[in-house]
């Protein structure tokens, strides 16, 4: 019988539909994903809900530190009994939209290359991801299992409808790259979409150079906030930027950009230089 669904019956899990529990029973998937994140000593691993340990099976002994975050109480303890022994590894029972990054990690060490991993409850997989990003976590790269439409929207071109303001926020910060698709059967229960295994490498710098990050978040989603408006029409309209058409219109002018562009046409850098040209200081 399969490992994961043995666990399962030994104890007495059913998953929990509403905290995202699919869990990953495909040996070849589960090897495959350890190859991406490749753990090594040195590495400091979170993994955000390891459920009944698909992925923690293959992480935990191989990086100095493994530290597990998972909500349910009672998976909670299922991965402390299968790996509570081993050296390094680390567990908490919380949200991990509550993870403080003013609080230093337990266990952590100034030299060590922090990657955060996971099977992603699907309900949550943007909010993580945003917050890791937006709450300035000293971290090296995320490798994410997620929903194949949330995957194609931070891989997204401009133009296309997938590109809008989280392909722009996660592009600023990281590097993204598709490591494998997923078909539903690699899962227990199986979902009814299918996933993908995404790398996210951060930069040593971000993506572009802006006068105000904030300004600029604000101008992204301005422009995606009523995507199939013009840039104008949208970015006047959008109560927190208070910019009027006449300056928008000629800012595009400016940039060499049609006054009747759409927002989901601009690339990364088009953002960056329309936010600059019209922060205020
Ligand atoms: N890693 C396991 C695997 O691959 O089989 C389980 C993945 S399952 C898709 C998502 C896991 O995240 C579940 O174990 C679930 O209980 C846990 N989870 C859901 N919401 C969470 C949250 N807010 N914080 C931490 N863990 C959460």
């Amino acid at each position: 019988m399969n490992r994961i669904i043995g666990l399962m019956k030994q104890y007495n899990i059913s998953p929990v539909k509403r905290l995202g529990q699919n869990f990953l029973t495909d040996e070849n998937m589960i090897n495959k994903l350890k190859e991406a994140i490749n753990p090594m000593p040195g590495d400091y691993i979170i993994e955000i809900g390891p459920g009944l340990g698909s992925l923690t099976q293959v992480l935990a002994g191989n990086s100095s530190v493994l530290y597990c975050i998972e909500i349910d109480t009672k998976l909670y303890h299922v991965i402390n009994e299968r790996f509570g022994h081993i050296p390094g590894f680390i567990s908490g029972n919380f949200d991990v939209l509550k993870l403080n990054s003013k609080e230093p990690l337990p266990g952590y060490q100034e030299e060590y290359k922090v990657k955060i991993t996971g099977n992603l409850p699907y309900y949550i997989t943007t909010p993580i991801i945003m917050k890791f990003l937006e709450e300035d976590f000293k971290f090296d790269s995320m490798y994410f299992m997620m929903q194949k439409e949330v995957a194609d929207r931070i891989t997204g071109k401009p133009g296309t409808k997938e590109y809008g303001s989280l392909t722009v926020a996660v592009n600023y910060y990281c590097e993204a790259r598709n490591v494998l698709n997923v078909p539903p059967h690699s899962f227990c229960p199986q979902p009814n979409v299918h996933s993908v295994f995404l790398e996210l490498k951060k930069r040593p710098v971000p993506a572009v150079d802006v006068k105000d990050k904030d300004f600029f978040f604000q101008v992204v989603r301005g422009a995606f906030n009523q995507r199939r408006k013009t840039l104008v029409n949208a970015l006047s309209n959008y109560p927190s930027l208070n910019i009027n058409k006449e300056e928008l219109q000629s800012v595009l002018e400016s940039m060499g950009l049609d006054v009747n562009i759409r927002g989901e046409r601009l690339d990364v850098d088009q953002f960056a230089d329309l936010s600059n040209r019209l922060f205020k200081e």
